[in-house]
């Protein structure tokens, strides 16, 4: 679809709840490399045929990029990582949890829950863990993205697509709510100084994520805020750019348990 038709069918508000910024944004991501309509849950869907809001195909890059590293993946001895993954090797696939859902992955393919995903960069951030051969476990001596090495133009990407949709989707709900759905993720509650709520979520075996927040304060003049922290060790198991897309998947994994509270 032409990316002007998709904005047109927004409510142009640019609320960012999809991940993206902007509506216009969106709906360039819509056009350009097959992002779900359904991320706009506001989107005026009339006229629209199933194949224009069918989950679109995968762009070729990211199945090429799937196929790279399934035949990485095949060179590796599963049951000598699956330990260092945090995994179980049951003697033809690695089984690990990905944010309180069952992974089943080999070389020949993944399953979350039994299916396969839908979203090819679920595939992609999943080989990549594995690929990475696993590591010691974590030390739970937690940082900022911002302190991560060469992490500069990726603060500002975890910011909008996960701690800034984060800080807006909590706000106004019980923390009990907040904390159920974490727990949905095999995640629990843990402390910081000052803030509202804490919470860490094991998003991989050996990559737990610390969601801190805190609620707005009118009296105060301050806003709500967020803040994700990873392991120090974190960039053992995973890459930037797959560790933002696990940040995001968190956030649309609460976005999902969250719709009905
Ligand atoms: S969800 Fe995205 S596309 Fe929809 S209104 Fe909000 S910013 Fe715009």
């Amino acid at each position: 679809m032409n990316p002007l038709e998709i904005l047109r069918r927004t409510p142009k508000d640019n609320c960012g709840e999809c991940g993206f910024p902007t509506c216009l944004a969106f709906a360039a991501a819509v056009s350009k490399t097959g992002v779900d309509l359904g991320r706009c849950s506001r989107l005026d869907r009339e006229g629209l045929s199933e194949a224009d809001t069918a989950h679109s195909p995968a762009p070729d890059h990211d199945l090429e990029l799937i196929r790279h590293l399934r035949g990485k993946v095949a060179g590796l001895d599963l049951a000598a990582i699956a330990e260092k993954l945090g995994a179980v090797f049951d003697g033809e696939r690695l089984a690990f949890r990905f944010l309180g859902r069952e992974v089943l992955l080999n070389a020949g393919g993944v399953t979350i829950d039994g299916a396969e995903p839908e979203d090819p960069r679920d595939q992609i951030l999943l080989y990549n863990y594995v690929h990475s051969g696993g590591g010691e476990a974590p030390s739970l001596d937690w940082v900022g993205m911002e302190s991560l090495p060469n992490s500069i133009s990726k603060v500002r990407t975890l910011a909008v697509y996960c701690e800034d949709r984060l800080a807006r989707l909590f706000t106004g709900r019980a923390p009990e709510a907040i904390s159920s759905a974490a727990a949905e993720m095999d995640g629990r509650e843990d402390t910081q100084e000052g803030a509202s709520l804490a919470l860490v979520l094991p998003v991989l075996p050996r990559l737990p994520q610390k969601v801190v927040y805190w609620e707005e304060s009118a009296e105060d003049g301050f806003a709500a805020g967020v803040k994700v922290l990873f392991d120090r060790r974190v960039l053992d198991f995973l890459d930037l750019e797959s560790l933002v897309f696990s940040a995001e998947r968190m956030c649309d994994r609460f976005t999902d348990l969250l719709a009905d509270d």
